[in-house]
């Protein structure tokens, strides 16, 4: 069974009490009437859908309930890490912010 680290309740869950929520740090527009509809498409309808290393939108449904984002291989379905929503991508902050570690083992058996 494929455990998931709940950065909020601070313990691995079985992956039944979560669900998928999309692509992780998707600003939206500051004023999204000014932007042109090719801008809109993009923001609106468009992801990144990675062959690889994913950042995703997760959410605890059948636990706290909140929302947060993960680092997830799409090949392989190995959670890198998890991390609160609001913190920013793992990719442009400081190693230390957040928990920054693997939280996340096995595999679906
Ligand atoms: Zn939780």
């Amino acid at each position: 069974m494929l455990l998931i680290h709940c950065p909020y309740c601070r313990e691995e869950r079985p992956e039944l009490e979560f669900r998928h929520a999309g692509e992780a740090h998707i600003a939206r527009p500051a004023d999204i009437t000014s932007i042109s509809d090719e801008e809109f498409t993009q923001f609106f309808f468009l992801r990144t859908n990675p062959k690889g290393t994913a950042h995703e939108r997760w959410r605890h449904i059948h636990g706290c309930g909140r929302f947060f984002n993960a680092v997830r291989d799409t090949v392989t379905d190995r959670f890198a890490m998890t991390y609160e929503a609001g913190l920013p991508h793992p990719d442009r902050r400081d190693p230390d912010i957040g928990n920054g570690k693997a939280k996340s083992k096995g595999a679906k058996t």
